[in-house]
């Protein structure tokens, strides 16, 4: 097995890990083939800003095999700690998944999350760019209360071997961590608005902005009321050059 599919170096943002590999994806079609369950967190600011007013969430991060370096923000964090790290957007390492998840058949995979309709639509999205994967289920983020034992009753009888669940930070890392042992051996990534994308009822920042660490700005454009949340931003920016070395 070549050295690199072992390798897996931890580095740490405020405490909280992050594995750098240089090939995500064949560990992660290893650990496919080997039966091994995954949650993959996708750190950015926000989220790590988040997660130290919230040690439930740290614990949950601290805990998922795999947490990935989503943003800009943790890049500079570790750049400024002498670590040349790539950025690797969730949404991406979502879409290199399902593009070799056919590699390994049978691998169902199921969306939960999105407005109503918005997953069906990112799932026949999909089903037109690759056909070879195969999407065993879909089903929106709104589900009640008394509809969430059906959910999980779909999912225990499908028994999907990737998980997508876009319900935004950080209800999906709890929702992850709760249900996880439903599908023991399954992959199951936090992949917040990625649905809307896919389905089309929302567009990622143009590659100029993302290749210059602005994706925050056109987020901003497109939702104004997340500037609260994106107070985050200057803070971590500020935790940077302050925390512990
Ligand atoms: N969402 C959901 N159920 C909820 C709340 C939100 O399915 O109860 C969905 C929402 O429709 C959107 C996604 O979660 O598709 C959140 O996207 P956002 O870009 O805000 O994710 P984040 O920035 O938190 O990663």
């Amino acid at each position: 097995m070549p050295r690199s599919l072992l390798l897996q170096q931890q580095s740490s943002v405020m405490g909280l890990p992050v594995h750098l590999q240089p090939n995500y994806i064949d560990w992660l079609l290893l650990q496919l083939q080997q039966q091994k369950g995954v949650h993959i967190v996708t750190l950015n600011a926000e989220m790590a800003m988040q997660a130290e007013q919230d040690e439930a969430l740290a614990t949950v991060i601290r805990k998922a095999e795999l947490v990935i370096p989503d943003g800009a923000g943790v890049v500079f964090y570790l750049k400024l700690r002498g670590k040349a790290v790539q950025r690797c957007p969730g949404i991406e390492l979502a879409e290199k998944l399902l593009m070799r998840s056919s590699e390994l058949a049978p691998c169902p995979i199921f969306f939960y999350g999105g407005a109503p309709g918005v997953s069906e639509a990112a799932a026949i999205a999909w089903q037109k760019r690759a056909p070879g994967i195969a999407i065993a289920g879909t089903q929106n983020g709104y589900v009640t209360p008394a509809d969430q034992p059906q959910l999980l009753q779909t999912l225990a009888d499908l028994q999907p071997r990737i998980i997508l669940v876009g319900l935004g930070v950080p209800r999906q890392e709890f929702w992850i961590a709760e249900h996880r042992h439903i599908c023991p051996n399954a992959i199951w990534i936090g992949v917040g608005g990625s649905f809307d994308i896919w389905a089309g009822t929302k567009d990622r920042a143009p590659g100029w902005l993302r290749n210059n660490n602005l994706e925050w700005t056109y987020r901003l454009y497109q939702e104004p009321w997340r500037w609260r949340r994106m107070m985050a931003l200057p803070q971590f920016a500020w935790r940077s050059l302050t925390y512990p070395h």
